[in-house]
């Protein structure tokens, strides 16, 4: 069962999206991309003389990946949000009302947490603070004394029944990781719509007038910096050094730390890749950017993944290509039927989109692994 979104809530999504913008989600517009199995095959078709992600593993040692201790929950508790960024891997957008986690689903998942010693609940979507269940999964996690982490897209904050989140956040020590493709207006705004940078500008200035941004362990503000194009990620603590100066300078505002993701290939940014007629070439810079350093910390080895309907899988990104984690005997993996031995013994299911995670200095939700 999907949770029912409020009208009011869809009523101001809908006054949120008039303006300028750029796209619709790959669900929206029928696009033969939309299917994942459609995004799977695209990438197996290309022509790729170090394609395979597995003998690329077996070269450096790793004959199979396997699960580190679980350290991370990660629960995406649907596909609804606000905006419709070119680049996401989500295909997220305003559209997306039937894929939101439940309450039973919800209480599931914490259910399962308590079966574990995972020290982090990772919150993601779509806009993860669209769910009507979203304050009450923070609460829950909080009271189990876990550090949880709100992943925001800024603009989200803007919107009036959501002004209040900020020092609700700050009172529960919630850690905001923010996504901000960059520092300058014009290279944000390309790929996340018209108006996108000064809106999150606002929203990083609210978090810093609620105590984010200023070095308290308590109010952590994380920016999540992603490639405006089909290049690598730039290197992680140079990005933080410019960025900080950059954005003080420039607006007044500040943030603790940066963190970098690779472009995934898949859903809007795959379709941006073919579109650009990027796409051979991208897969050839992940491929021969593959760097064996970045596996044993790939996010997919400490941290689960829970879809709005309570499937389980290795990362985000399989979740998006519907590769649920694979189980002993065959059965679609549920967070109801929560086995962490059974888990902690599973293998690790790849494919072509995760040289994504090991190019350069590795990708991941918690940023470079190398
Ligand atoms: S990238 Fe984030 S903010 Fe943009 S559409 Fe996807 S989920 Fe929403
Ligand atoms: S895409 Fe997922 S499964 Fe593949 S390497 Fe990255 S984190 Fe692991």
């Amino acid at each position: 069962m999907s949770a029912p979104i409020e009208l009011a809530i869809l009523e101001e999504l809908a006054s949120a999206e008039r303006g300028p913008k750029r796209t619709k989600s790959l669900r929206a517009r029928g696009s033969t991309l939309a299917p994942p199995e459609a995004q799977l095959l695209v990438l197996d078709d290309l022509p790729l003389e170090r394609g395979d992600f597995d003998t690329a593993l077996a070269t450096c040692g790793w004959r199979e990946l396997r699960p580190a201790p679980l350290e991370i929950l990660q629960i995406n508790v649907g596909r609804l949000c606000n905006m419709t960024c070119r680049h996401c891997h989500v295909d997220a957008g305003p559209d997306r009302v039937a894929e939101n986690m439940d309450r039973e689903t919800i209480d599931l998942c914490l259910a399962a947490l308590d079966k574990t010693a995972a020290h982090t609940v990772d919150i993601t979507g779509g806009a993860p603070e669209l769910n009507p269940h979203f304050r009450y999964l923070v609460d829950q996690c909080v009271a189990r004394g876990k550090h949880v982490i709100d992943r925001c897209n800024l603009t989200i904050l803007l919107l009036p029944r959501f002004a209040d989140l900020p020092a609700w956040f700050a009172e529960r020590g919630v850690e905001v990781v923010c996504s901000l493709p960059h520092c300058r207006k014009r290279n944000t705004d390309s790929q996340r719509g018209d108006g996108t940078f000064e809106k999150s500008i606002e929203a990083i200035r609210r978090l810093n007038a609620a105590g984010y941004g200023h070095g308290d362990p308590r109010r952590r503000l994380t920016v999540m910096a992603n490639p405006v194009g089909a290049f690598l990620a730039a290197p992680q603590a140079a990005l933080e050094r410019e960025w900080k100066a950059d954005l003080a300078r420039n607006h007044g505002i500040t943030f603790d730390r940066l963190i970098t993701l690779n472009n995934m290939p898949i859903s809007r940014f795959l379709e941006w890749l073919q579109e650009r007629g990027n796409l051979q070439e991208y897969m050839e810079r992940l491929t021969n950017s593959f760097n064996p350093a970045t596996v044993a910390g790939l996010m997919c080895r400490n941290t689960l993944s829970v879809s709005w309907d309570g499937t389980l899988h290795d990362c985000d990104f399989n979740q998006m290509l519907d590769i649920p984690v694979a189980t002993a005997d065959g059965r679609r993996p549920h967070i109801r039927d929560f086995d962490p031995d059974a888990l902690q013994a599973r293998r690790i299911r790849t494919r072509r989109h995760c040289f994504g995670c090991t190019a350069g200095a590795g990708s991941s939700c918690g940023g470079a692994t190398a």
